[in-house]
């Protein structure tokens, strides 16, 4: 019987860099992207379509975005959050839009300035504007503070599940449940996407999970266990916040192949190659953080991934 497929989206390049204080060279994030394609990741959020000025990390989007579309097979992602960056993401060529909406108000006010029902407007004001200019980018909304949120504490499910629907209505391709702060427990992460699933069915599509508190690759088991078959993840599990010492980011790529591959699932991912492409980082990033545990370790002499 042929292993179930699994698809691993490298979000470092954009979750894991926007909360750094330095600026990675663009040919820094390419040799990265490179390196990533070469290893077999057929999916990278590059960027995101931004204000430079708001975030100068991300001033070469469009860049990155023409570079990773000359890697045969590559997916080029990037997020935006409005209408504005949308057109600039699609103007840069990209394949899919990722599109953060915070389930939390107080959360959605402080990162875009707008309620979660202002930004189902912006969602429907982007997809369709993408039906007039680009009908086969694909858009995806991400529900950030799904699980929990550090402002407004408990985040109900009930406006999980409203929001997610009003995605859907807004003409989006797919969805995805975001802990971005790292809240999420195995039992939420099971219930809550049962339900979401039971709401819009297959539209429901991706996890995108941190390891702030070293549940991550749990969450992606419960959430494998109800049939989710996509997930983030970060290089090195870079990432974290800036305001929160010690608190690691996305949950690291390279430690999440491994988990999938060594229980029988197939990402088309070599994870001996991800290890080797963390050097890219150490020498990009002197003196930053990395995170994960395989990298410390070092694969187990039982490992064998399938060719
Ligand atoms: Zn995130």
């Amino acid at each position: 019987m042929d292993a179930v497929e699994v698809e691993v989206v490298e979000v470092g390049l954009r979750d894991g860099l926007q909360n750094l204080d330095v600026v990675m060279a663009t040919a820094d994030k390419c040799r990265w992207i490179a390196a990533e394609h070469a290893a077999g990741v057929r999916e990278i959020e590059v960027g995101s379509f931004v204000p430079p000025k708001l975030l100068p990390q991300m001033a070469d989007a469009a860049e990155v975005v023409a570079f990773a579309r000359t890697l045969r097979g590559l997916s080029v992602a990037a997020l935006a959050p409005n209408l504005r960056g949308a057109r600039d993401a699609i103007r840069a060529g990209v394949h899919k839009i990722g599109i953060p909406v915070s389930v939390s108000r107080a959360h959605s006010l402080a990162n875009v300035r707008k309620t979660p029902a202002q930004m189902i407007e912006e969602v429907g004001s982007i997809c369709r504007m993408r039906a007039e200019t680009a009908p086969s980018t694909k858009i995806e909304v991400g529900l950030a503070t799904a699980f929990g949120c550090t402002i407004q504490g408990t985040v109900p499910e009930d406006d999980v599940v409203r929001l997610a629907q009003a995605c859907v209505a807004a003409g989006v391709d797919s969805v995805a449940l975001a802990d971005t702060v790292g809240y999420a427990n195995p039992s939420q992460v099971r219930r809550l996407f049962t339900r979401i699933r039971a709401e819009i069915g297959a539209r429901l599509v991706a996890g995108h999970f941190h390891d702030t508190r070293g549940l991550g690759l749990a969450n992606v088991m419960a959430a494998l266990s109800v049939g989710i078959r996509s997930f983030d993840s970060s290089l090195a599990g870079l990432g974290g916040c800036p305001f929160a010492p010690g608190a690691s980011g996305n949950i690291a790529t390279e430690d999440l192949v491994f988990m999938l591959e060594s229980s029988g699932f197939a990402t088309g991912i070599d994870v001996a190659a991800l290890i080797d492409a963390r050097r890219l980082l150490e020498a990009a990033l002197p003196g930053r953080p990395l995170y994960g545990a395989l990298a410390r370790a070092g694969l187990p002499k039982t490992f064998r991934q399938a060719a």
